[in-house]
Parts: C-alpha cells; structure tokens; sequence
C-alpha cells in the first residue's frame, strides 16, 4: 500500500496519511509536492512529507489526495530538511513549521494565476561585466574576500567583524560576484525591511543584469510569491530579505550573508520563535557553503564561538573611506554639567557649533512619544494601561495616551481621576518632547524626527531618510530606527541621552544591546572625511561599558560580559528554553507551569527554576508568567522539552495559553 504523509496547518504534533489521487495525471506523489486533501469538512493545503507503505489507520478510512498543485515547483529535499529541523528545535509542530514558511498564496487552495512568460534572466547570456564594483577594495577588504573566496564550495562559518564604515557591503558584493560566476546562488539577509531600500539599489547598480529576489514580511502578497518562486526556481541569483529568506528554497546556494548578525529582529517573537541566524547557518551547512556573519558588535554567542575555534573571526579594523576615521566619543557627566531638559550644557553649546557650521547633528534617544508617564503630583496618580503592567505614554502630537505593549489608547484627562488636580505633568521624555527642546534652543533649525510615530506608511521612513541624505534636515531626533545602517553623509555629531536607563537592568542581555546600538548610532557619525563626535550623557561616566565604547573596543567589553556571563552561569555557557504561560488569572499560569514542571523527575543535567510572572505580568488582559529551564547539554535541554510539547499538545488546559521559546531572547 502507497500511503502519503502530509503535513497540515494545524495545531496537532502529527502528520496526517493519505492515499495517493484517483487520478494517475501527476502520480506518484512525491516527498515535497503541495497537495490539497480533505481535513475535517475544509479543503486545505498540505506538503507531503514522507512516502510509507503503512499506516496506523485501517486503508477503508483513509482518504485520498484530491490534487496535487503543480504551479509551483517542488520543495526540496534540503528545504525539507531544514522544516523538520527547525520543528524539532523549536519545538513546534511540523505542519505549522511548513504553513509559515511558506508565502501566504502558496497557503491556498486556489492555484497561483499563470505567470506571463518573462525574458530569459541575464545568467544565460553569460557576459564579462556582470559585476560593477562600486569601488576597488581596500587591503582589509581584498584579504577578507580572499580568504572567505577559498572557501567557497565547503560549509565554514565565519564572522566579519567591521567596525561601522568599514565597507561589509564591499566585501558581500565581491563575494557574491564569484557565487554567481559558479552559477550558485547567493542568500543575504538584514535585519530590517527599513534598511532595504538603500541596500537593494546598491546591489542592483553592483549586479545590472541580475535577477534579485527581495523577501520581507511588509511585500504585498503577490510580490512577495513571484519573489520565492524566483528564488526557489533558481532563477534569482541573488535572495535578498529579512530572517523568513531564511526558509525559502534556494536550489543553487553557494553563499549565505547574514549582516548584521547579533540584532535581535532576526529571532522571531511568535509563531515559529526561530533564529534567522541561526537557521541561516543551518541552510550553510546542508548546503555546504559558507556563511559569513557581519557586524560590528557580534553578538556573545558568535564571539564566543569564535573563541571556540567554531567560526573563523576576519577583523576589518578601519573605516573604508579614504580619510575616514572612527568618532571621537566623549562621555559628558551630568553630575558635573547637569542636564536642563535633557540637555547639559556641553551638548548643547556642540549641537550649536555643528549648526554654525552646517553641519548635520543626531540627537539619540530609544524612546518614542512625548513622555513615558504623565503623573499627578498631588495624589501619586499616574496614567497606566487597563490592560497591561505598564504606563501609559503621552503623545503630544494628537494628544492621546497609548500603551507601548498592547496598543490602546485615550484621550488626555483633563484632570487627576483621583483627586482633581487639574495640573497633570508629563514625566521623562520621548523623541517628541526632545524635538520640543531642540525647536526652542535653535528656532532656525530644520528638524526632523524619526520614529515609529513619523514613518507609519509604507514609505514615508524611506522619503524622510533619501531627505536627510540630501541635507534638507540640521537636527534628527530618533530611535533605534535611525540607528542602524544608514549612512548620513552630512552627519558629524551624535548626542546620546538616556543611555543610563538601561545600564542597570535585571536582564543580562542589556548590557550586550546598550553596547550595540551605542555603537550603531556611533557609528553614524563622521562616515566621509570630517571627523565625527559622539556626546554620551551620563551620570556613570567611569562605567566599564562606556570606558570600552570610548575606546572602541568590542573585544574587551565582550571579553568581560562573557567572563561574567560565564560565573553567572548564563548563555552561551548553557542553553535556555522558556516556558510561557498566560491566563486570565496569574494563579492558573502560576499553577499550569507548576504542574508542569513538577510533570518530569529532576536530573542532574537540566536545572528547572522555580515558575515566575513576566516583569510586565499583564499585557492586553492576560496575566503571564514563566518557567526558565538551563542545561549545559543541548540534547538533555532538547529531550526535556519534547517530553513537554508531547504532553502539552496532547492535553493541555483550556484556559491557558503556552508557548516553548527555546534560546530566548526578550523576557518582558
Ligand atoms: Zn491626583
Ligand atoms: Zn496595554
């Protein structure tokens, strides 16, 4: 008997058998065909997994296969690979793995509309100048492309670690030249849809004649299927996108680029909690190519790993531009030049110089809307969400109250709720009430602001980045938004405020991401021939964080953090997993992860901390907690955890929702 293991979007830890289509027109089915079956009364989409000659079902209950959809190729066995892999580690089950790997069109029972037929890509009229370099490499660059070059054609994990301005992309680009001169394909991801733009024109002024894909979550769905299936076809030479490019299938890879490696958006937050990154190197290692991890602020695990010998470390010391060096960073300490408004005076009277001389400033700080509690100072009030352990934040622009966790809002009260008093007075300060400051100590000043807030609509964050390039802007204010990647060539002065918020936080992460995005928006500054300066406000000046960040120097802040890490007993020295659990009631999360916990005999190789609520314990009506389980075995952490998904997808409450993250990352 010929019976068919499909997997199905369910919530079910199973896969599903089949009988093969009446109809012989596409038999046999084969592993990775998409097939439309009966579940339940519903027509769905599945993929078969596997071909069997048995099943647990007696043969008069199996149904068959309606249809095999033909209008896409075949997954891969390698792709394949990659979903079970990624099922089992992530502890998810197989056919919803495979649902959301897949583009939403791809989902559907209906078939794809036919595709007109299109020119045939450049890769078949082979010419020479396929590949325009936008510069001729510099020695640290031609000796990283050498040395990541020799390996094409094996798997071997490298980190390329460039300070900011050193010329990553160069080196991608050079590389990518002799993957598609092999006839492979090359994978490269960033961590956010905002940096692509400015990103994918370099790489089609770099490959004219090049069929790139680009794939992130923001591209309307048809863009995004004629995109996956080019990439899946072979036909792009070049995969462009954010962490999900990860999953698509890429029949011809010989290189896989993942830049910008230690940010955090490339773990995703729900559903399949993966790693871009992580799956990326998996991709690498099936594929048997190499992968090359950039930045200029590694993330611990892949330093770490470097220390282990497991990655190759190629270190681009120097900015790329002739005469560009890294900015002077200056820490201003506000107990000797306290701040009024945020600002000290030294910051103040340097934003004047850079305005004198016109001169671009960037005024940092991760926090958007006006400010993050609007308080009575009479009763002690202070405006928080219903829904959720937080305050609520000001928004001077239409005058609302919103929660920062679940996304409600109101209107400003008019007076205190509890007491009266009609003076309500805002407390700490946003990226709105820093613009606020700024227009009224430089009222000639062209400000712009960028955030969140500013760049809602598809577009209008790239409209308002092409401006400040053009210099229509003196001051920026911004966020983490600003941070990353862009290269303002006017820009020669960063100033930093509230960087101390995190300094001091109870996640051993923050220290790690503090460094990083200083680094990032550090970064920003001086990229041409005028030398940059960064103004760090502070009241902590002798911090060991800021002395490395003075010095520019990664090496040794990562050196300490592991040290302390590894006393600590934290990652990457142990591996992690999170149960989560939310209720309407924090005792019946309390009490699910308790059960749970106490559901296995204790080991020796895994320990199971006690269950605690998430420091903001309700968020949109649901009180949460969680369960933190560490062991310095991966396989004795990833068995415990399959004996939990087990028992917890076969019978688990009600009124409970969990969820496993394994390596976590936030733990709001
Ligand atoms: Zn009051
Ligand atoms: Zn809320």
């Amino acid at each position: 008997m010929n019976v068919l293991r499909v997997a199905l979007d369910v919530p079910l830890a199973t896969l599903f058998d089949y009988l093969p289509a009446p109809d012989a027109l596409h038999a046999p089915e084969q592993p990775g065909d998409r097939v439309v079956v009966t579940f339940g009364r519903r027509e769905r989409v599945g993929i078969v997994m596997e071909r069997v000659t048995d099943s647990t079902i007696p043969p008069e209950r199996l149904k068959p296969i309606l249809r095999v959809l033909t209008d896409a190729p075949r997954l891969p066995a390698d792709w394949l690979e990659l979903m079970r892999f990624l099922s089992s580690y992530y502890q998810r089950p197989l056919g919803e793995t495979v649902a959301g790997a897949l583009p939403p069109r791809l989902r559907s029972v209906k078939a794809l509309p036919k595709r007109k037929l299109r020119a045939l890509s450049a890769r078949d009229d082979a010419g020479e100048s396929r590949f325009v370099p936008s510069n001729q490499p510099n020695p640290a660059q031609a000796g990283a492309v050498e040395r990541i070059g020799a390996a094409l054609g094996s798997f071997r994990p490298f980190l390329l670690h460039g300070v900011t301005g050193s010329g990553k992309t160069e080196v991608y680009l050079q590389l990518i030249a002799r993957v598609l001169d092999r006839g492979h394909q090359a994978l490269v991801m960033v961590p956010e849809i905002g940096l692509t733009p400015q990103l994918e024109a370099r790489f089609r002024h770099a490959f004219p004649l090049e069929n790139i894909s680009i794939l992130h979550s923001a591209l309307e769905a048809g863009a995004r299927t004629h995109a996956w299936l080019d990439a899946a076809r072979g036909e792009a030479g070049i995969v462009l996108g954010t962490r999900l490019a990860a999953l698509t299938p890429l029949p011809r890879l010989g290189l896989v680029v993942v830049d910008e490696e230690h940010d955090t958006s490339f773990k995703q937050q729900e559903g399949l909690r993966y790693s871009g990154r992580d799956a990326a190197i998996f991709r690498a290692k099936v594929a048997g190519c190499p992968v090359v991890l950039g930045t200029a602020t590694p993330a611990l695990e892949t330093w770490h790993n470097c220390r282990m010998g497991r990655y190759e470390r190629i270190d681009l010391p120097e900015r790329a531009v002739p005469g560009a060096t890294l900015p002077r960073v200056r820490l201003v300490d506000l107990s000797i030049d306290p701040a009024d408004h945020g600002f000290a005076r030294g910051t103040v009277e340097a934003l004047r110089g850079r305005l004198a001389r016109g001169e671009q400033s960037l005024v940092f700080i991760n926090r958007r809307g006006y400010s993050p509690v609007l308080a009575c100072e009479s009763c002690g009030w202070a405006a928080g969400c219903e829904r959720c352990t937080a305050n609520l934040v000001l928004h001077s622009t239409d005058r609302r109250l919103r929660c920062h966790h679940c996304g409600w809002e109101e209107t400003v009260p008019r007076a205190c709720p509890t007491c009266g008093n009609p003076d309500l007075r805002p407390i700490g300060r946003g990226t709105q009430r820093v613009e606020e400051t700024l227009a009224a100590l430089f009222p000639e000043a062209r400000i712009a602001r960028i955030d969140r807030d500013s760049a809602r609509r598809r577009g209008e964050l790239e409209k308002a980045l092409e401006g400040i390039r053009r210099g229509d802007a003196d001051l920026l204010v911004g966020t983490q938004l600003l941070a990353k990647g862009h290269d303002f060539p006017g820009l020669t002065l960063v100033c930093v405020l509230g960087a101390d918020n995190s300094l001091f936080s109870t996640d051993y992460r923050a220290a790690e991401r503090l460094f990083a995005t200083l680094a990032q928006v550090a970064g920003r500054s001086g990229r041409r021939e005028q030398a940059g300066e960064v103004l760090v406000q502070t009241r902590f000046p002798k911090h060991p964080l800021f002395e490395a960040l003075v010095r520019h120097d990664y090496p040794s802040f990562a050196e300490a953090q592991l040290s302390d890490r590894e006393s600590a007993g934290f990652p990457p020295f142990v591996h992690e997993a999170a149960l989560r659990a939310e209720a309407k009631q924090l005792e019946v999360s309390m009490d699910f992860l308790r059960e749970v916990a106490a559901s296995v005999t204790p080991t020796e190789a895994v320990r199971i901390y006690d269950p605690v609520p998430h420091v903001i314990t309700r968020r949109a009506g649901y009180e949460r907690a969680q369960l933190l389980v560490q062991s310095r075995s991966r396989p004795a952490l990833q068995s415990l955890l399959t004996a939990w998904s087990e028992r917890l997808f076969a019978d688990s409450p009600r009124n409970v929702r969990w969820h496993l993250d394994v390596d976590p990352i936030e733990f709001d």
